[in-house]
């Protein structure tokens, strides 16, 4: 149960030397097809971004991002198990997983970190909603301006709707895409164990870490007066 974290209270700076995290996007193709994006999962859906970037606030220019005061920022966990769990959450499930470089301005949290500065290393794109290995992208119908959404699907799933190979999307990205070897595990060590099932999202957890963050500087603030 992933519950309340504690929050190391590191206070922000800058990191040169990268963090190697895990998270997870929604896969989307530019307008023109030229070129290959990610939009965030929960927090900055309505913004692509490209295999490198830098964090900006979506709510307000006047602050640098990350900052202590808003959740802006890139998101990741420290543990590829984190993600992965995350990515059973049935909202999440149309997500591919990132493993990414994570620097520039930082906050630290137990299982993971907000950061300014982000370089993706590699795409897993998972499994289908029917639990096979995604083999090919289509396009969902939905997306953001310039970019469109797309579904990791296994090749039975696409059916005749037009896919663009993991290659293609790779090629596009300028990192490589990984399918997954397995389908969906249907172990009894996974099946019974509900520990393995979090109640709470991780990612969640994380901006709960933020939140507590908040709270005990109106604390520090209200006793002070
Ligand atoms: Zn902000
Ligand atoms: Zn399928």
């Amino acid at each position: 149960m992933a519950g309340r974290l504690s929050l190391r209270r590191t206070p922000q700076e800058r990191r040169d030397v990268p963090w190697r995290g895990y998270k997870l996007a929604y896969p989307m193709l530019s307008a023109d097809g030229t070129e290959a994006g990610f939009t965030g999962v929960s927090l900055g859906r309505t913004h692509a971004y490209g295999v490198q970037a830098e964090a900006r606030c979506a709510q307000s220019s006047r602050h640098q991002s990350p900052s202590r005061l808003c959740d802006c920022g890139f998101y990741c966990f420290h543990d590829l198990a984190d993600a992965r769990a995350l990515a059973c959450d049935p909202q999440y499930q149309q997500s591919v997983l990132l493993e990414v470089d994570a620097a520039g301005r930082y906050f630290l949290y137990e299982r993971g970190v907000r950061y300014s500065k982000q370089t993706v290393r590699s795409v897993h794109a998972g499994l289908c909603a029917c639990g096979w290995p995604a083999q090919v992208f289509v396009a969902t119908g939905t997306g953001v301006v310039g970019w469109r959404k797309l579904l990791p699907v296994c090749s039975t799933c696409a059916g005749n709707r037009p896919p663009l190979t993991l290659d293609h999307f790779s090629r596009l990205a300028g990192v490589p895409v990984h399918r997954d070897d397995q389908a969906v595990a249907f172990t009894a060590g996974a099946a019974a164990n509900p520990e393995l099932v979090p109640l709470l999202s991780a990612e969640v957890a994380l901006l709960h870490a933020r939140l507590d963050e908040l709270q005990s500087q109106l604390d520090r603030l209200t006793k002070g007066h």
